[in-house]
């Protein structure tokens, strides 16, 4: 059961260090997909929090009329939407926070860009496409049924968010499929490259093994293979073993990427760089 409190905040334009903004906004603390891999719940705030991550969220309610005297004091450039958040999660329908924010953004021509992974977004296509969003990152991955279930529940499904990012491409959107976390022997990515031939590139990020939860993560993917999760741990201990697994992901994907003939860019964490949080908000 997710608790839902309504709450005030003092600013909604906070400043990043993320390279997609020089600001970011996120309607709700909190969030109901509750993703095992999510990295807010390494952060210090959400781990001060006495329910576990995935319990809560807290509405912003105020956050669209701040808004609207922060664009003017802080003159924002590009905002980033969603980095410890999900924007367009199932609170949204109800509370439509997000909403009144893209309206804010677009009639003060604020330049956004968006994080999600929520098929919801669709919803909102009119108000996107209304040239001030540059950018969607839109997360997706193909694990079988039984892997999702075992590290991310509660998120929609993969078929419907194949079936989202289509249908904001052929609305002309700057969608980025993003394949993340990208699991060795898990993570197609012949597959990720036979979908979105409109899309102008494919992201892969890879698992990062500096959460503070990896050991959880771990123990999940246990429950779907032992063989798979030995490796994986052998990862996470072993530096060489660590390289090599990736260097070898990062050859498929040059090689799938060529095959089909599309961009991608990857992203992959360094072994043993404990988790520095700048996404404080
Ligand atoms: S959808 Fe995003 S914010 Fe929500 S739990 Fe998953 S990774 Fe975290």
């Amino acid at each position: 059961m997710v608790e839902i409190n309504e709450v005030s905040v003092n600013r909604v334009l906070n400043p990043t260090a993320i390279n997609l903004g020089d600001y970011v906004i996120n309607p709700y603390v909190g969030c109901e997909f509750s993703c095992l891999y999510c990295y807010v719940r390494s952060n210090k705030v959400a781990s001060k929090r006495k329910r576990p991550w995935g319990t809560y969220v807290d509405i912003r309610k105020n956050a669209p009329d701040l808004l609207e005297k922060e664009i003017c004091e802080k003159k924002p450039k590009t905002v980033l939407l969603g980095s410890t958040t999900e924007c367009f999660q199932p609170v949204e329908k109800k509370f439509q926070l997000t909403k009144r924010i893209l309206e804010i953004l677009n009639n003060h021509e604020v330049p956004y860009i968006i994080l999600t992974r929520s098929p919801y977004v669709v919803e909102y296509i009119p108000l996107l496409n209304q040239r001030f969003c540059k950018r969607i990152y839109f997360t997706v991955n193909n694990y079988s049924d039984i892997f999702k279930q075992a590290i991310e529940p509660k998120s929609p499904s993969f078929v419907s968010r194949n079936i989202a990012i289509q249908a904001l491409l052929d609305a002309g959107m700057p969608v980025i499929p993003y394949y993340s976390p990208v699991i060795p022997w898990v993570t197609e990515i012949k597959d990720a490259f036979s979908l979105f031939t409109t899309a102008e590139r494919v992201d892969f990020e890879y698992l990062n093994f500096n959460l503070k939860n990896t050991q959880d993560i771990i123990k999940s993917i246990s429950l779907t293979d032992r063989a798979r999760e030995k490796n994986i741990s052998r990862m996470f201990y072993e530096k060489n073993y660590y390289e090599q697994t990736w260097d070898t992901m990062d050859e498929e994907i040059e090689r799938q990427a060529s095959r089909a003939n599309k961009r991608y860019k990857r992203y992959r964490h360094p072994f043993d760089a404990f988790f520095k949080n700048t996404y404080f908000d």
